[in-house]
């Protein structure tokens, strides 16, 4: 994963709505076989791994937030760390 402006988002997992979205309302998370906990899942292929309504996704956004901060908090405290690295003894 980049920062870059170049980011490719989606290159291990994505979200469509379902086929019959209309009907349904779900929406599809896809994940690159190797991320998901399934046996034998084709390394490269994205599998469609879980059935997500509305609800779910705010919910997901809500959880990915919680821990983005967390890892945000993490990363600035590692780069203060870095700053005042302090010369062995
Ligand atoms: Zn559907």
């Amino acid at each position: 994963m980049t920062k870059d402006k170049e980011w490719d988002h989606k290159e291990n997992l994505y979200i469509e709505p379902c086929a019959c979205n209309y009907n349904c309302g779900q929406y599809i998370l896809f994940m690159k076989g190797d991320r998901t906990h399934f046996r034998n899942a084709p390394e490269n292929e994205f599998i469609s791994t879980a059935s997500l309504s509305v609800g779910d996704m705010f919910d997901l956004h809500e959880n990915l937030s919680e821990k983005l901060d967390i890892e945000c908090q993490r990363m600035d405290l590692e780069e203060l760390l870095d700053k005042n690295d302090l010369p062995a003894e």
